[in-house]
């Protein structure tokens, strides 16, 4: 698969906010069992906040991928010129996803090597 660095950065964060739902939901249900203290013990409105919460995280990951895979069609496949493989530019400045290197498709860039 390919990957560019815009699109690799925005996959980690569409994972890291699957995790941090299923923790908000985890933290709303340890408090309606009492580990967080007796105040939010069994106290429902306050586990469905949690729940609710961390589903809507989850959900927002979910529509997070659908608009990668989508931006994903729409990114521009170049040969990366340091190390030689076909890697994704995001619109016109991104990095290759292997090696890092600065990559853009402005014209302005064309001279300038950095
Ligand atoms: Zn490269």
């Amino acid at each position: 698969m390919l990957f560019s660095g815009k699109l690799n950065r925005l996959r980690n964060f569409a994972l890291g906010l699957v995790f941090v739902g299923i923790v908000v939901m985890y933290i709303g249900y340890a408090a309606f069992a009492g580990y967080l203290g007796s105040l939010f013990q069994h106290n429902i409105i306050v586990m469905a906040i949690f729940l609710v919460l961390g589903f809507l995280f989850i959900i927002g990951s979910s529509i997070m991928y659908m608009w990668i895979g989508m931006l994903s069609t729409k990114a521009v496949q170049v040969y990366c010129p340091s190390c030689g493989k076909v890697t994704k530019v995001v619109g016109l400045k991104d990095e290759c996803m292997f090696c890092r290197q600065k990559l853009s498709l402005d014209p302005k860039d064309a001279s300038n090597i950095d």
